[in-house]
Formats: structure tokens, sequence, C-alpha cells
């Protein structure tokens, strides 16, 4: 499978290109990621972000192995509460949710849906199942794992100790209050 992708949002001024394999491929069941899909996906234009399971697609990207190409200046941060560290940037240009991420973080979690179907890196895990309404009904194609677990952490950590633990610093000026 080819690792390397060139991403852009839905009218194609902002454009990503990532390198390698990604950290992981998940599915994320959280309360604050199902609240800003609500959010995100009332803006004119908007893809969808959540399945119909209520699930949210991820691909977590090594920032170190990510380059935006073109349309920094459209990014705009949603936060969640204005003091909120964690932020997910929408490609304002068309309202495309391109990624999420966490206050020092050194990887992007990329929404899924930037990649063509084909090429989208295989689903590994779901996580934080323990925020789900109704686990039962998770299909067991790959575990559900109730918090971010052992194995999710050991994954993060491996990719940052590769990285020489930096923190490469991603620039967004604008903020989206919706
Ligand atoms: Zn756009
Ligand atoms: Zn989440």
């Amino acid at each position: 499978m080819h690792s390397d992708q060139t991403l852009a949002c839905g009218c194609g001024q902002v454009r990503l290109r990532v390198e390698g394999p990604p950290i992981a491929s998940v599915e994320c069941l959280c309360t604050s990621c199902r609240t800003a899909a609500h959010h995100l996906e009332a803006l004119p234009g908007a893809p969808r972000i959540v399945d119909d399971k209520g699930a949210t697609p991820f691909v977590m990207q090594r920032k170190d192995r990510l380059a935006i190409l073109d349309g920094e200046d459209r990014f705009s941060a949603f936060r969640l509460q204005p003091e909120a560290g964690t932020r997910r940037v929408v490609a304002t240009c068309c309202n495309t949710p391109m990624f999420l991420e966490f206050p020092g973080g050194h990887w992007l979690s990329l929404y899924a849906g930037l990649w063509p179907d084909a090429l989208r890196p295989p689903l590994e895990m779901r996580t934080m199942a323990g925020d789900f309404p109704d686990p039962a009904a998770l299909p067991d194609d790959v575990p559900n794992l109730k918090q971010h677990s052992l194995r999710f952490y050991a994954r993060l950590l491996g990719a940052w100790a590769r990285m020489g633990f930096r923190n490469p610093k991603i620039e967004v000026k604008g903020e989206l209050h919706v």
C-alpha cells in the first residue's frame, strides 16, 4: 500500500502531504468528537465526519511526517470550550474539518475522510469505547478499547521517541466560533 499521500480539503485550496505509515488508524468513540462533529457538520458545505454508528475515523500521523503544501492561511481552530487546548482545525474555504490536535501532541489526528476510500489506511482499533452510549452495539472486527489503552500509548510513545521527542508547531491563526 502507498503510505505517501497528498490530501486536500473539499475545494482543493488546502493541501497536505503525509509520508510514511501512520502511527495508527482508529475510530474515536468519545463524546467530544461526537459533540464537535455536531457543530462542524452543520457548517455550510461541510462533509460528514462521524459515521452512522457515531464513530469518528482518524488517521494519526507524526507531525514530522506531514507537510502543509498549500492554504495554511485558510485554517481556523474550533474549540469545544474557549479555554480548551485541544483544537479541531477546519479549512474555512469549504468547511472541511482537517485534523484534531491535542496540546503538546507530537501527532495530528487527521480526519480519515480526507483519504480516498481505496487509499485510506485500514482501521486498526476503536478508542474511548467507554464513552459510547451502547458499547455492546459495536462491531468486533477490531479491538474496541475502553480508554486510550496501553497499546495505544505505546504506539504514540514509540513514534515520539523516533522523532527525538520533538514537537513541531502547526501555525493556525484563525479561531472558528460555531
Ligand atoms: Zn477548501
Ligand atoms: Zn474523540
